[in-house]
């Protein structure tokens, strides 16, 4: 993912918008490049802070917005990682599937075969 790539995702990403593979790029991006991880920290800033004055909620220093954000981007690596394992055993059950019905159709075969 390129910069310019991520900064469009920065908007989207506030709002919960990402999701499976454009999410994990856009964290494998922000995780290694400081400049996009800076907006995205400036963005989230932004954001939250409208949002408490919207709520008139100051119980949340400016401090903490940045422990908040990387709450939350630890979360989306979670999600990540929750869907990858998802994945993993969607791929052996399909595996297993595919194994069984082989299987399957083997011994349908022998059987045809040698009455
Ligand atoms: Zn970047």
């Amino acid at each position: 993912m390129t910069c310019e790539e991520a900064e469009h995702l920065v908007t989207p990403y506030i709002k919960g918008q990402l999701d499976g593979s454009v999410l994990e790029d856009f964290l494998k991006h922000v995780d290694s490049c400081p400049d996009c991880r800076e907006e995205l920290e400036i963005y989230y800033m932004v954001n939250v802070g409208l949002e408490q004055l919207d709520r008139d909620d100051d119980s949340f220093g400016t401090f903490n917005i940045v422990g908040r954000l990387k709450k939350r981007l630890a979360e989306s690596h979670a999600h990540i990682r929750r869907l990858r394992r998802m994945e993993t055993v969607t791929y052996a059950v399909e595996t297993v599937a595919a194994m069984a019905l082989i299987a399957a159709t083997a011994l349908q075969i022998r059987i045809w075969l040698f009455p």
